[in-house]
């Protein structure tokens, strides 16, 4: 299909993921070039000789999943410090990522990007920041891999200016001066950010994380974006390592840090904040700051787990991230929904981060036991994933919900298979069942997945690359977890 022809969707379940909730059993969608021109429950009107009617029974159409933080380039380095905590596996990790180029990186963001595509995500972010020098063009080639996939896609340019000399954590040769990186990113944004409506590509600007990116080059960056009119973007409160570094090197917890620094508002999301306390939560509702909910790379990282629930009762934005694939080696969209609502559900109620554990300690508290079942629904965790996320990207006008004149970016599950199809509830069989075969994915109109198959890549060329890139940045391949001892009989 191309610009301009009419599809139209019939006889699926649809969520359509709107203010009020509205769901229909059985209705059609019609879809008119790259837009959403009507929803609605029933059979669609057979009005229109030249339509392509889609026979959509037993599928349940959502708005595309929008994916908040990923690092695709890491898609060549899955596997690797398997036991490690952030700090650990970041050191373990740098030296490795210390070789990528722009071949490496192509590779790898086509493979990410194919994944997030056969997961149900038709908007991508991507948050590259280790730019070793005269490698070529990193940026373009993820976002090259972008338009090659087929995926609306909003790349940061992300920076570090904190090397081992300066105290930071990554090796000097990953790192840029301040001036540098500032430049790179103005010039990112000149060639790539397009704010027009309906745009493909849109750029936002991200500094590492805190203890990367010194105070100066975070300042300039939040100066930088608003003066161009761009999002900000970084990695917050991971872990509990990361809250003690602060407070030993600044004085401050994160929050209080990056508020300082001006990195608090509506344009502004952030990944993981896993250590938020109530006052910390408070100011994310206060500034609408976002956050980029990541709940299987927090926990193979064992990081903890994201406050959600007081997060969402709050009023904060919250969207869902795959995060880089060297942390969560699936890299599927879709089942970080099914993680959110398992991980909220056995998060101990009164770990919301060292205030609350200070305020339970103080009252003499102690851990409570979990969440239990009723903390995230399934309705909730599709909201993150889709107009949670648009909202986290600035993008909630545009997309995020199935609703006429918005684009048309949906995905139609099949849930009449053995996975599914005794589940009377099709939001529950598409949250809490396995990952269902996408009958079809639109980006803009334009069918990127259709019945499971990716139609603008070949994807074993597409593993073959990623295969070859992997190999070349780690010769001896992934270091098992621990010896392998064979006993042969
Ligand atoms: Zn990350």
């Amino acid at each position: 299909m191309t610009g301009g022809e009419t599809l139209v969707i019939d006889g699926c379940a649809i969520a359509v993921v709107d203010a009020q909730g509205t769901e229909y059993q059985r209705g059609h969608i019609v879809v008119d070039g790259d837009r959403i021109r009507s929803v609605a429950g029933g059979p669609a009107p057979r009005d229109s000789a030249s339509a392509r009617y889609i026979d959509a029974h037993g599928c349940l159409a959502t708005p595309g999943l929008v994916n908040t933080h990923h690092h695709l380039y890491q898609c060549a380095t899955r596997g690797h410090a398997q036991q490690s905590i952030l700090f650990d596996w970041l050191k373990t990790l740098y030296p490795i990522w210390a070789g990528i180029d722009e071949d490496v990186v192509g590779a790898a963001a086509r493979a990410g990007l194919a994944s997030l595509a056969l997961s149900g995500c038709t908007l991508s972010t991507d948050h590259h920041y280790v730019f070793p020098r005269g490698v070529g063009d990193l940026l373009g080639a993820t976002v090259a891999a972008a338009a090659e996939i087929g995926l609306r896609f909003h790349p940061t340019r992300g920076s570090m200016d904190l090397g081992e000399s300066s105290g930071g954590l990554p090796p000097d040769a990953v790192v840029e001066d301040l001036d540098t990186a500032l430049a790179a990113t103005a010039d990112a944004i000149d060639r790539f950010h397009d704010p027009s409506p309906g745009a493909r590509v849109r750029v936002a600007v991200a500094p590492c994380s805190p203890f990367s990116a010194s105070g100066g080059l975070m300042r300039a960056a939040a100066e930088l974006a608003r003066d161009r009119g761009v999002r900000l973007h970084t990695h917050l409160a991971e872990t509990v390592e990361e809250e003690e570094y602060c407070r030993e090197l600044f004085g401050l917890d994160p929050v209080d840090y990056m508020a300082e620094l001006g990195w608090l508002g509506r344009d502004v999301w952030m990944a993981h904040c896993v250590w938020l306390g109530e006052d910390a939560i408070r100011r994310f509702a206060e500034t609408g700051t976002g956050v980029a909910h990541c709940p299987s790379s927090n926990a193979r990282l064992g990081a903890g787990i994201a406050p959600v629930r007081q997060l969402l009762d709050a009023g904060v934005p919250v969207g869902l991230g795959v995060d880089g694939a060297a942390s969560n080696e699936a890299g599927e969209l879709v089942m970080e929904l099914r993680q959110a609502l398992l991980m909220a559900r056995v998060r101990p109620v009164d770990a919301d981060g060292p205030g609350a554990s200070e305020t339970a300690a103080a009252g003499g508290g102690h851990a409570k036991g979990p969440a239990g079942p009723a903390d995230l629904t399934a309705r909730e965790a599709l909201k993150l994933a889709t107009i949670g996320g648009a909202q986290c990207l600035g993008w909630e006008t545009e997309l995020g919900s199935l609703e006429a004149g918005k684009l048309a970016d949906l995905a139609l599950w099949r849930l009449d298979g053995i996975g599914h199809t005794d589940i009377a509830d099709p939001v529950a069989a598409l949250v809490l069942g396995p990952r269902p075969p996408l009958s079809l994915l639109l980006v803009g109109g334009r069918p990127i997945v259709e019945d499971a198959e990716l139609r603008t890549a070949d994807v074993h060329e597409v593993s073959h690359s990623v295969r070859a890139a992997a190999r070349r940045l780690s010769p001896e391949g992934t270091p098992a977890a621990t010896p392998l001892t064979m006993k042969v009989p």
